[in-house]
């Protein structure tokens, strides 16, 4: 593995993962972006950051405790953070 150059927030909802650096689905136990997946399937290279943090898009979460607890429990390596005016 490369020594990743830029990193990124992971961004989970219920139907998709995604990374923030690319725009590009990933898998969400990655600790870097390095491949590109499709239906849960790695298709491309990623971008190669690494995932520094997660936060969800999923609209109507705000701060539910159910959201947070998702989060944390598939990554509770990365800090959850705020994206597009969510407070998570
Ligand atoms: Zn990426």
């Amino acid at each position: 593995m490369t020594q990743p150059t830029n990193t990124t927030t992971l961004i989970v909802s219920q139907a998709y993962s995604k990374c923030s650096a690319c725009g590009g689905y990933a898998l969400p136990a990655e600790t870097t972006h390095d491949v590109n997946v499709s239906f849960g399937q790695p298709v491309r290279p990623g971008c190669g950051a690494q995932f520094t943090a997660i936060t969800t898009d999923q609209d109507g979460y705000g701060v539910e405790a159910a959201l947070r607890a998702m989060l944390t429990g598939l990554r509770p390596d990365l800090p959850i953070v705020e994206f597009g005016g969510h407070t998570v």
